[in-house]
């Protein structure tokens, strides 16, 4: 398949080299990331889309994804697919698909999870929105870069999934590290609280798979001096994606909301910028009531 690929950075290029390794033939696009192996790339978003059959986006976010795809619609044939793999607001999704369809386009949302390790193993998780023509269409091309695609419904909805996990996430991280900060007051060993609550009802993901406490647990960034892995500003920027959709939604969400606010100050204020999300624990280690 001719495929463009616009977006070439932490998880563009490893998803772009997969596509090519598979034998599709990939142009790409970014002004400022180095050429994947096997990768031609072109001197504009335009150029990378025009004549593929799908094009693929891996943008920062729904701002930059409006203007690449602005570009890139009138140089694409009819019936090709936009298939967007970065994470957005569902606003920007709905609006790019909304285009797309109006330019004769088919138009995928499909945000991942799996982080740049995923990406480069071709493990990543794919939640997607669209008709079930602009599905099939791209499914292909998901068992390359991924283990996993879900149809979510309409577009926008691989956007809704996937800030309403991360919302869950940012949430139970918190949670997680507050109680272990708690736990070492009250002078319980951590290795114990692992053991009770990775079996108990307070058990998930956060605590059982992505353990902040070092040395506790399946390896995770917390043992390698909380390196990312997914680092808290990325954690912070779908937090914020979820208060967004929220508000627009009017949906009380409270947690969201405290996790969103703590994500800020500890990546804002505090030192958690380039910090794994998962050391909010060293942070509330030091911290008292006050
Ligand atoms: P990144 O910053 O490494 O890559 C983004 C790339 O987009 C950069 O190389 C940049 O030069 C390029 N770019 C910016 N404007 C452009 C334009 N107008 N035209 C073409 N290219 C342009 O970010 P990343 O870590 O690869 O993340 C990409 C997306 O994936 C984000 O939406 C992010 O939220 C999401 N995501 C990232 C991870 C992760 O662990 N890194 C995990 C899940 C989802």
């Amino acid at each position: 398949m001719k495929i463009g690929f616009i977006g070439l950075g932490n998880m563009g290029a490893p998803m772009a080299a997969n596509l090519v390794q598979a034998g599709h033939e990939v142009t790409g696009f970014d002004p400022s990331a180095p050429c994947p192996e096997g990768v031609t790339m072109a001197e504009s978003a335009a150029g990378a889309a025009r004549g593929r059959e799908v094009v693929i986006t891996m943008l920062p976010n729904g701002q930059i994804l409006r203007a690449v795809a602005a570009e890139i619609l009138p140089a694409m044939a009819g019936g090709a697919v936009l298939l967007d793999c970065s994470t957005v607001d569902v606003d920007s999704a709905r609006a790019v698909a909304a285009e797309a369809g109006a330019a004769g386009m088919l138009a995928v949302d499909a945000p991942v999870s799996g982080g740049v390790g995923g990406a480069t193993a071709g493990t990543l998780t794919f939640m997607a929105g669209g008709s079930d023509e602009a599905f099939a269409k791209v499914r292909p091309l998901f068992d390359i870069m991924g283990q996993k695609a879900v149809h979510c419904g309409p577009s926008g909805n691989g956007q809704a999934a996937k800030i309403c996990n991360n919302m869950i996430l940012g949430v139970t991280m918190i949670a997680t590290c507050e109680a272990f900060a708690l736990a070492d007051k009250l002078g319980l060993a951590r290795d114990k609280m692992f053991d009770v609550v990775s079996t108990s009802s307070g058990y998930s993901w956060s605590m059982n798979s992505y353990c902040p406490a070092p040395g506790i647990g399946p390896a995770s960034p917390a043992d390698n001096g909380y390196k990312p892995g997914f680092a808290a500003n990325l954690m912070l920027k779908d937090l914020r994606l979820s208060q967004q959709a929220a508000e627009t939604a009017d949906a009380d969400t409270p947690m969201g909301a405290r996790a969103a606010e703590l994500y800020a100050t500890f990546v804002e204020q505090e030192d958690g910028s380039g910090l794994d999300f998962s050391a909010m624990l060293p942070r509330f280690e030091k911290r008292g009531r006050g």
